[in-house]
């Protein structure tokens, strides 16, 4: 892509309103502009990550056994009658008539709506496990929308749901689940750790939020100091298997979010035990009965009486990630995107546009990246030297290339990694070659 013809739309000054880093740079990086309190628009660069982040929960939902499918953002309000939870959900819902005086709701989560999908077609214990996901804007009417996407009333979540036979059935789709996040997160570059959280009226140990550690995150947390260097889940980890194992070391470890956490009957002793502030990128949880129980998802088990299905849900916040990455890598030049999400992997800075060198030189680079099935953002613009390279590490590609008449003049472009800010003079045919 040339920056020439690429829209981004990127700020110099500190936008006012922006609290935290992430929405600043955001906001600075042209990712994304708000349209309204806590609803954006997704710009060229933001919009590359946002697919990028959603393309690797994708995979992972594929690998645990889930199929996706796609549900409205307006559901019909009548379903949620069913369940009891249009009243209960208050003003989070944000309520719609349609022409015909019906009441709709742009779903806020889909429980209701896939046990509808489910109760119309399974009928038997046969056709268990029933693991379906979907990737969709969801809206609630936040009190306090901040924090740009990380807090924002139109978000995009991924959300899984299982139904079983029993509650030993559904804790083999939960382990899934929760391994899948440990991939997914670790995959994003991030170290999420699973937390024990709130599980409502059923109880029991199955609902965990996955927590990313930053000291501007909006929950309180605590955990063992051991969270901090534990290794991730491998890719080749087989989902047939025995997961119990897996999940057991992590319950072993300590990790409770301020609602759960109590000093007194904390294991971990206060040097091995961490305080500080975390984001929630995703919950699983473990519900039974329910949904199935008032909406009537049932199946005829082995003996050939009717059951209520035993379900839960599992969601990943997609765009709250887009800014909880950001959190957790940046500096004071701006983002440091890590390879797996960044929106291209080479900046490549042609410091004079206009000197015949360093044209040839950088359009050379270009088009042979390019064949090579390399991502770069090129910056082809006349803008002055220092401007540019600032907005290649606002931006945070990984690598850039730049490529300047002095350098030329001895052979050699610059080879810069944004994370590590280490820079190495090689010729071009030697930077092409560590990338192409
Ligand atoms: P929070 O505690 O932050 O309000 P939640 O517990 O209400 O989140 P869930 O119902 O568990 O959210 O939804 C699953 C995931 O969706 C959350 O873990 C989070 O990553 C994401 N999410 C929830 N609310 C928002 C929001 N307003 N903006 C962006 N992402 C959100
Ligand atoms: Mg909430
Ligand atoms: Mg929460
Ligand atoms: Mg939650």
């Amino acid at each position: 892509m040339r920056l020439s013809r690429y829209f981004l739309p990127t700020m110099k000054d500190t936008p006012r309103e922006a609290e935290i880093v992430s929405h600043r740079l955001m906001l600075r990086a042209g990712m994304m502009q708000q349209s309204s309190a806590g609803i954006y628009s997704w710009l060229p660069l933001g919009f590359k990550v946002l697919k990028r982040i959603e393309q690797i929960v994708r995979e992972e939902q594929n690998a645990a056994g889930w199929n996706e499918v796609l549900m409205p953002t307006i559901q019909p309000a009548d379903l949620w009658r069913e369940s009891g939870r249009y009243d209960d959900y208050g003003k989070e819902m944000l309520r719609i008539t349609d022409r015909h005086e019906r009441d709709m709701l742009y779903g806020p989560t889909n429980e209701e709506q896939i046990t509808d999908i489910f109760r119309a077609h399974v009928r038997s214990y046969r056709e268990l496990p029933g693991r379906l996901y979907h990737i969709q804007w969801k809206f609630r009417d936040e009190v306090r929308p901040r924090f740009g996407v990380m807090r924002g009333r139109e978000f995009l979540m991924k959300d899984a749901y299982s139904f079983d036979i029993d509650k030993d059935a559904a804790r083999l789709a939960y382990n899934r689940q929760f391994v899948a996040y440990l991939r997914t997160f670790d995959r994003l570059g991030l170290k999420a750790i699973p937390m024990a959280a709130d599980s409502g009226p059923i109880g029991g140990d199955m609902s965990h939020e996955f927590i990313i550690l930053a000291e501007t995150g909006e929950s309180e947390v605590f955990c063992h100091k051991d969270w901090l260097t534990t290794d991730a889940v491998p890719a080749d980890v087989d989902y047939e298997g025995d997961l119990q194992p897996i999940v057991d070391a992590c319950l072993a470890r300590y990790a409770a979010t301020d609602e759960k956490h109590d000093a007194a009957s904390c294991p971990v002793g206060e040097s091995d035990l961490v305080h500080t502030r975390g984001i929630e990128v995703g919950h699983i949880f473990y519900f039974g009965t329910k949904y199935s129980a008032p909406l009537g998802a049932k199946v005829a088990g082995p003996d050939g009486k009717e059951t209520e299905v035993h379900m839960g849900s599992y969601g990943v916040g997609v765009s709250r990630l887009v800014g909880g990455i950001i959190e957790a890598s940046h500096d004071e030049n701006g983002i440091v995107w890590p390879e797996q999400v960044a929106p291209f992997h080479i900046g490549l800075v042609n410091l004079k546009v206009g000197d015949s060198a360093c044209d040839a030189a950088t359009e050379d680079l270009y088009a042979k990246l390019g064949t090579a099935g390399v991502d770069v953002l090129m910056d082809d613009s006349s803008d002055r030297p220092g401007a540019k390279l600032a907005t290649m590490d606002l931006i945070g590609l990984p690598w850039q290339i730049v490529v300047g008449p002095r350098g030329l003049a001895n052979g050699v472009v610059e080879v810069k990694n944004r994370k590590t800010g280490e820079r190495e003079e090689m010729s071009p045919e030697a930077a092409l070659n560590r990338f192409a």
